[in-house]
Formats: C-alpha cells, structure tokens, sequence
C-alpha cells in the first residue's frame, strides 16, 4: 500500500549542515527527541522541512544543499541572517516563549506550499511556527495542518499579557488539530481562547462559527530501547565501569540540562548545599554531577546564569571540598549518546529541578538506563514527566529549597524494596508510552479529526 505522506515542519532540520566548499556539504544528524520519535515511525513517508543552522546567502550554495538534503528528506528553508538573528519576541520572565516574526513563518509556508501534495498531513512544531497554521490554510483550507507546542502553555492571566495574545491564538486555531504535551497546557490553551477571543470551548477543543479546532494532549515518550540497547555496546560497558570505579564509596547524583533559566539550575545547587550543611555524614559520600549543556551564549542573560551557576559551585566546592574531592563536578558541554547512557546508568539519584518544562525528556530516559541500578528520581512538579512519572519519583517544588534538600536526603537513603517498587512503575510507564507511538497517534488523531469535519458538513 502507498503510504501517506508526513511533512514536517520544524524550526530546525534534523541535520546541521557544514560548508565543505563553494558547492560542497557536509551533513550532521542530530538525534533529538523529535528526530528519534519519527525516525521509529513506519506507517508514514515523512519529510522534514526547516532550517538547516546556516546562513546561506549564494544560489550555488543553496542548490547544492538542497541536493545534500534531499538524500536525507529534508528540504531546507533558506533563512537570511537578518530573520535568524533577529531578536524575537520573548517573554522570559514568564517563562513564555513566543516567536511573532510572521515573516518568517511565511517563509516557511511559502516551503511547505511548493511541496506539498493532496492528501499529505503537515504537522507544525513549536512556538516558533505558531502562524503557520494559518499561513497554510490561507493557501488551502483542505490541507490537513497539526500543531504542536513542546513547551508549557502558560494559563491564561500570563498569556494576556502578550502584546500579540488575540492573533497567536486565532493563528494557532486554524489549525485542524491542536496538540500538547498534558491536559494541564490544553486547557490552559482553550481558556484563554475563551477569556481573550471569547470562544466556547469544548471537551474536543475549540469552537468558532462551527468550525471546530481539536485540542488535545499528547504526552511525547522516548525510544527507550535505544537507551537499553546502548547499554549492551563493550564501550559503554567499559565506561559505565570506570564511573563505577571512580565514584567507589560514593553515591552518584546526577543532573542533565540545558543551561536555560526554566531548569532551576541555581535553585538545585543550593539545595543540595543545604542537604550538605544538615548532613555532615554526607560529605564524602556524595558527589553530584551536572551536565550543563551551553544554549544561546551569545544572550547576556544567559552568560550572566552562566557566571551565577559557576560561582555557586565554586563557593560549595570550597566550602565542603577537600584535598582529594569536590562535592560537585560541574561540566559546561554536551556528552555524546553514550557517555550519556553510561552516566544514566551509573546514578543513584537523578535530580530534575526545572520551573517550567514541556516534558523534560531527561527524566525519562534515565528511568531507560537504570533497570539494574533502580535509582531514584527527584522531579520538579512543573515539568510535564511530573504528570506521568509522579508516582514513582518524589515530586518537588524547586522553588522550595528545603523540601528538595529534605527529597535528597529521602532518595539516599531509600531502601531497596521502595525504589524498586518506584522505578517499576516509571519504566513500565517509559517503555510502553514511545515515541514513536506518540508521533503515530498525532497523526491518526489529525486524519480522523478531517474526516469528522467533513462529515458535519
Ligand atoms: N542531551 C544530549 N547530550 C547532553 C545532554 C542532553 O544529547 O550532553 C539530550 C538528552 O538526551 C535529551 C535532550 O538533550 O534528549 C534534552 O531534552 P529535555 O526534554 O530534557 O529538555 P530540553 O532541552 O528539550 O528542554
């Protein structure tokens, strides 16, 4: 049978292209959660269309990394410099984040439209591409158009705050079905569609004139048989071996983050300060690991987090250091898959602080990694995995740095029978909600959506 076609359009490409000369390209995959979510999926032909992270100014260039793409099923919207480094529209301290540069998305409407064939689902990612939506049905009110948010939805007394809050919300339900990643942000998305637009919303979604825009949630999961797989490759092994080694007599926590401002970074540091300053037992026992993969460092308030973080470290690490240990190893870089596996598997407790985060995927495939250590995990009750791993992991309040250090104190020294019990109920839950099962039911959820539309008619 010939499959249905998938475009998808996201702000970045899976791949990060590198000029090699004047028509020559070399082409990186880039494994995030999306990538690896759709990689898994056989029922549809999918495409992706994005921006490939360069700027690409001559037509010779562009054609040939057109071509490159192409082997890769990717088609690249050509961004000037201007749109990419435009500041956008960003509302950090609610910790909102939205993109209002119409320009741009007409661009990649424009993309979409030239590849576009009847009957072909395009499915919209993210903040970035909130017009998108209407962009494509402006064109053609036929072709089936998804969307979804990978970030929180803020309630609606923060999302009236947006100088643009009317306009996003009517681009975004132009869109045939709405997704995101809890039932929290899907109602918060249709009440204040009900506050600001004044539209009834539904048990479905949203209803204008008729029209009906289906919201839902879709919680993403991960592949974790990547992660379990990883684990068997010798490499891996040998490593997972030597942090065995390294951290003999101590217990490992760990935490994975971007260095972004809705991780909590600064607020999980000083709890585990506290935890240390109560718990002198503790001192040599414990080292807690921090992977803070550097973001957007050319934004002022990211090096100023940056400066904060490491001068807390630093202050801990002297305070409580000795000659031969520091409480804390503080990395500012990414570690590759494998050396990630290896550190997932080799943790005791992981520690997931964040104020604000859509799922936050590093919850879920530590949870992937630990079926023979059965460590446990410490979770923000703001991050989506809280709503599906909130049995087994001892929720927190990052903001309430007393609780958290009371949590760490908690997890070390849990005994065996619980955190059994607790990660049974996380990894019964991460290996059977995929990724790959979250991309294929958006996508029949949004063809079923078009059918029933059309049947109302
Ligand atoms: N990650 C990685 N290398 C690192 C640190 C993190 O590849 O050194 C990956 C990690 O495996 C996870 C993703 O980055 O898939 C982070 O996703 P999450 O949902 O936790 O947070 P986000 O960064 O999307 O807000």
């Amino acid at each position: 049978p010939i499959k249905q076609r998938l475009l998808v359009v996201a702000n970045r490409l899976p791949v990060s292209a590198v000029r090699r000369g004047v028509d020559s390209w070399s082409l990186e995959i880039s494994a995030g959660g999306l990538v690896s979510a759709l990689l898994g999926v056989k029922e549809f032909e999918a495409r992706w269309i994005g921006w490939a992270g360069v700027n690409v100014p001559d037509e010779v260039g562009q054609k040939a990394l057109t071509k490159a793409l192409a082997e890769k099923r990717c088609i690249p919207v050509f961004l000037d410099e201007e749109i990419v480094h435009q500041p956008t529209c960003d509302h950090q301290e609610f910790s909102v984040t939205v993109c209002t540069d119409k320009k741009a998305n007409q661009m990649f409407a424009d993309v979409v439209i030239e590849h576009y064939e009847e009957g072909d689902v395009v499915w919209c990612h993210d903040y970035h591409l909130m017009f998108l939506p209407k962009c494509l049905k402006e064109y053609d009110s036929n072709i089936k158009v998804g969307w979804f948010l990978h970030t929180p939805f803020p309630s609606s007394e923060i999302h009236r705050t947006l100088p643009s809050r009317s306009e996003i919300l009517r681009a975004v339900l132009a869109a045939d079905l709405v997704g995101f990643h809890t039932y929290d942000y899907a109602r918060h998305f249709v009440s204040a569609c009900a506050r600001i637009l004044g539209l009834e919303g539904n048990p479905d979604g949203v209803e204008d004139q008729g029209r009906l825009t289906r919201v839902a949630a879709f919680p993403i999961g991960i592949d974790s048989q990547r992660f379990t797989r990883a684990l068997e490759v010798p490499q891996v092994q040998e490593h997972i071996k030597e942090l065995k080694e390294r951290f003999a007599g101590r217990k490992v926590m760990l935490g994975v983050d971007r260095l972004d401002m809705i991780k909590g970074i600064p607020q999980k540091i000083l709890a585990f300060e506290k935890f240390l300053e109560e718990n002198p037992d503790w001192h040599d026992k414990v080292v807690l690991l921090q992977i803070a993969v550097p973001t957007r460092t050319d934004v002022p308030e990211y090096q100023k987090l940056t400066s904060q973080v490491h001068e807390i470290v630093g202050r801990i690490n002297g305070r409580f250091g000795t000659l031969t240990a520091v409480p804390i190893h503080h990395l500012d870089r990414s570690l590759d898959f494998h050396g990630l596996c290896a550190l997932y598997a080799v943790t005791d407790v992981a520690l997931v602080t964040s104020l604000r985060d859509g799922m936050n995927l590093v919850s879920y495939e530590f949870v992937a990694c630990q079926d023979s250590k059965k460590g446990v995990l410490i979770l923000s009750e703001f991050a989506g995995a809280a709503q599906s791993l909130g049995a087994g992991a001892i929720l927190i309040n990052p903001w309430n740095i007393t609780e958290v250090a009371a949590a760490i104190g908690q997890a070390l020294s849990m005994p065996v029978e619980e955190r059994e019990k607790r990660h049974r109920h996380n990894f019964e839950h991460v290996t059977t909600h995929t990724a790959q099962q979250w991309a294929e039911f958006f996508v029949s959820e949004l063809n079923d959506t078009v059918i029933e539309a059309q049947q109302r008619i």
